[in-house]
C-alpha cells in the first residue's frame, strides 16, 4: 500500500484519467464545433489548490487535481469545509451522501463543469460559481456522468490496489459556520452590477464582516450570502 502522500497522488491520477476517460470522451465532439483545436491536460498539484484554467492562445484547458485536496477528502473532519461537500448535501448530489468516493467523483465533474461554462462563455470575473455553472454541474449529475465517474474511480481504484472508501462519513453535527469562514477569506456577495469583493476580517456567529477589495468600506454580511472566491494560493473546491 503506498504512503499517504504518494496514494493522494496516484489517486488524483485516477481523476486525471476519468476526466479524459469519461467526461472529457462524452463532450469532446461538442467542445470541438465551438474551439476547434482544444485541448485538455489535467495534471495532480503538490498543494490543494484545485482549479480549471483556460489558455486562449493554445485553446488549453489545465485540471489541476491538488494532491493535498485529495488526501484532505479522505477524512470526515477535514472534508466538511470543502465547497464539494457543502454542494453534495445542498444540492443532493449522490443522494447527499457524503463519502471519498462521492467527494472526488465531484470533485472531477465540479472542475469539469468549469470547463463546459467557459466553453459557453459563462465563466465572469467575480462570478464564477454562478446559475450557469450550476446548471451545467446539475446536468454532469442527472445525465449519468457523476455516476460514471464515480464507478470509474471505484473500478480504477480496485485495480490499482488504492484504498478509495465508498462508505459514507458517519453523521457529523452540521458544520459550525466558523469552520467554513476563516479570516483572510476572499469572498464576494451580491450580484453585478452590486457586487461586491473583499476579504474577511472577522467571523462572528451568523455573519461575516467583510472588508473591500476597493476602498475602505466594511460590511456584515450573512453567511449564506457569502461565495468564496478563487485564488491561486487557495483552494475553492
Ligand atoms: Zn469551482
Amino acid at each position: 500500500m503506498p504512503s499517504g502522500s504518494d496514494h493522494a497522488i496516484l489517486l488524483g491520477e485516477l481523476l486525471c484519467d476519468a476526466t479524459h476517460e469519461i467526461l472529457w470522451a462524452s463532450h469532446a465532439d461538442d467542445i470541438r464545433r465551438q474551439q476547434a483545436n482544444t485541448v485538455l491536460q489535467c495534471r495532480v498539484g503538490p498543494g490543494r489548490a484545485t482549479y480549471h484554467r483556460f489558455d486562449p492562445r493554445h485553446q488549453h484547458h489545465l485540471i489541476t487535481y491538488g494532491a493535498r485536496m485529495v488526501a484532505a477528502k479522505q477524512h470526515p473532519e477535514h472534508a466538511v469545509g470543502w465547497l464539494s461537500s457543502r454542494e453534495i448535501q445542498q444540492h443532493r448530489y449522490f443522494e447527499g451522501e457524503l463519502s471519498t468516493l462521492n467527494l472526488l467523483a465531484h470533485t472531477c465533474c465540479h472542475e469539469f463543469a468549469h470547463l463546459l461554462q467557459q466553453v459557453a462563455g459563462k465563466r465572469y470575473r467575480g462570478s464564477v460559481h454562478n446559475r450557469h455553472f450550476y446548471r451545467l454541474l446539475d446536468d454532469l449529475h442527472r445525465q449519468g456522468g457523476a455516476d460514471q465517474v464515480r464507478g470509474y474511480l471505484q473500478e480504477g481504484a480496485r485495480r490499482r490496489g488504492l484504498a478509495l472508501s465508498a462508505t459514507a462519513f458517519p453523521p457529523v453535527a452540521a458544520p459550525a459556520p466558523v469552520t467554513l469562514w476563516q479570516v483572510g477569506d476572499r469572498v464576494s456577495f451580491g450580484e453585478p452590477p452590486r457586487l461586491k469583493r473583499g476579504q474577511v476580517v472577522k467571523v462572528n456567529r451568523k455573519t461575516c464582516t467583510v472588508a473591500c477589495v476597493s476602498g475602505t468600506a466594511r460590511y456584515r454580511v450573512p453567511m449564506q450570502m457569502l461565495r468564496r472566491e478563487q485564488s491561486r494560493q487557495d483552494d475553492s473546491c
